[in-house]
């Protein structure tokens, strides 16, 4: 009987389109292993959010892998000496699995390669958290990407995107014996377990964190989605987006099959137009990881050296206003609490959170990085990074500084009925559409009247945003 393959699993948290999975079911038995080693990925251990739903993502992947006479061995210590361990304990001669590409964990899984490697244990390391290759997509003279619409012309024109078929779930041949196994109550990974405190229970409510629930959001997305993406996307008030990010940020399913099942979508109904702007957005977190995998340093690092010298203000009150969601403008506030409740915020409102953060209140844009880093369920290292830097000014491709978001006229363009300020800050819910926007623009009395006292029921805002802005542009000027 060929020597068992062991299955390093990260962020592939699957059985479909998983080629190194079917590399190893290939060669013979198959021992599928997952690491908990928080110590090794500080200071980007997974948030508590994040944690939540890979305790999740690890049941699932245990129960389906016992469903075919596997199982999901759990593990917790340094990996690659406890690779070396397990690999000790049945025999095996190989350690393979999908390369991540996220700063700070690429170049970690070199060096648990090189000790594996050492060890005398073959590796493999296989493809699918990108359509594309970091260091395959260059400018025409030579070097990464900076700015989105290029990449994203480069990479179609040139067809430099892996978007074959998905791969089928091999057959999983067993170990003559199984190694020991944590149980998963052992990694701590739920708010409960850790600190005795279940603050999960809106997470628990908004998501279904398993592979399947990833596939069922994917086929809602053709059904209901996509047909009206290109002008909902914006809007936080409908249920207008793909919603799938945690499931490919733990790699329940993977960027090649949403692209391929969006792609065949449009090649049935003809309707390619409208699967378009999803696909673009897919590639959009290509390009995410496209920059932050040539500027490593940019998750605590200001891309932009004359941000380096940027009068951020040092606030530790107007910081945790921001966080609680009681800024005094609805629509931020509403996101604040949208994305602590369910660990997840709309696109556009994290823009105007952040734009809030970094302008309207001059915080550090790492201060805001960090808060998501903890809340969020898809909280991905350079997905956050390159958007945080982008929204700040301080990025790639960035959004200029002087472009600074107006929380009351983004409130009535994208939030027009207030629907979505209403769901999350439920002691506005009675303020008619013209007041909700902006409360403190109407009087007292009239406010009495409709149940709200501004500093009472609901804080009083925290900034002018004209006077905000104002500062703002002329900190700007000092370093411009
Ligand atoms: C300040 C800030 C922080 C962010 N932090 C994260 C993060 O930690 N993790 C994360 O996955 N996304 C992050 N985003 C990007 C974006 O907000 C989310 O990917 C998106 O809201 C996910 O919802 P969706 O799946 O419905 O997106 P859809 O609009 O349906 O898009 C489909 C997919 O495309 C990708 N995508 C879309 N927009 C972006 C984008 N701007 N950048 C990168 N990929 C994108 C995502 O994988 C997404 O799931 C951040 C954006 C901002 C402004």
């Amino acid at each position: 009987m060929p020597q068992p393959t062991l299955v390093w699993l990260r962020h592939s948290l699957r059985l479909r389109d998983h080629p190194a999975l079917v590399h190893a079911a290939e060669r013979g038995p198959v021992v599928p292993v997952f690491v908990w080693a928080p110590d090794e990925e500080a200071p980007w251990a997974p948030g508590g959010a994040a944690r939540w739903w890979l305790h999740h993502a690890l049941q699932d992947l245990d129960e389906q892998l016992r469903e075919r006479g596997s199982r999901l061995i759990l593990r917790v210590g340094p990996s690659a000496e406890t690779l070396r361990a397990v690999a000790e304990e049945v025999g095996a001669d190989r350690v393979v699995w999908n390369r991540r590409y996220e700063p700070n964990f690429a170049h970690r899984d070199d060096e648990g390669q090189a000790a594996l490697q050492a060890a005398g244990l073959e590796t493999y390391v296989a493809e699918s958290q990108l359509l594309h290759d970091p260091d395959g997509v260059e400018t025409t003279s030579g070097g990464p990407y900076h700015v989105f619409t290029p990449f994203w012309k480069k990479v179609r024109k040139e067809n430099l995107l892996e978007t074959g078929p998905p791969l089928d779930i091999p057959d999983l041949p067993a170990p003559e014996a199984w190694p020991s196994s944590e149980p998963l109550e052992a990694l701590e990974l739920r708010p409960e377990a850790r600190d005795g405190v279940d603050w999960a229970g809106g997470l628990r409510d908004a998501w279904t964190p398993t592979e399947a629930g990833g596939h069922d959001r994917l086929q809602y997305t053709l059904d209901t989605v996509l047909g009206d993406y290109d002008t909902d996307r914006d809007r936080p008030d409908v249920d207008g987006t793909a919603r799938l990010s945690p499931y490919l940020h733990h790699g329940q399913i993977s960027p090649r099959q949403v692209w391929h099942t969006i792609e065949s979508w449009a090649d049935d109904t003809g309707r390619h137009g409208h699967a378009r702007p999803l696909l673009r957005q897919v590639v959009f977190r290509e390009f995410a990881y496209h920059w932050c995998h040539h500027y490593p340093d940019t998750p605590t690092e200001t891309y932009r050296d004359k941000f380096t010298d940027f009068p951020w203000r040092d606030d530790a009150e107007a910081l945790a206003r921001w966080k609680r969601g009681e800024t005094g403008y609805p629509i931020v506030d509403a996101g604040m609490r949208q994305l602590y409740e369910t660990g997840w915020m709309h696109n556009r409102v994290r823009m105007l959170v952040a734009s809030f953060l970094t302008k309207d209140l001059m915080l550090h844009w790492r201060h805001g990085a960090e808060w998501f880093w903890k809340t969020l369920v898809d909280a991905d290292l350079s997905a956050n990074t390159f958007n945080w830097q982008w929204t700040a000014g301080c990025g790639a491709d960035a959004q200029p500084f002087f472009r600074i978001f107006n929380p009351v006229s983004q409130s009535e363009r994208y939030d027009p009925d207030g629907t979505y300020i209403r769901r999350y800050v439920p002691e506005l819910a009675d303020l008619p559409d013209d007041v909700i926007h902006a409360p403190w623009q109407t009087s007292a009395a009239r406010l009495k009247a409709l149940g709200v006292t501004l500093g009472t029921d609901y804080p009083r805002p925290m900034v002018d945003h004209a006077e905000a802005r104002e500062e703002a542009l002329a900190a700007y000027e000092t370093v411009k």
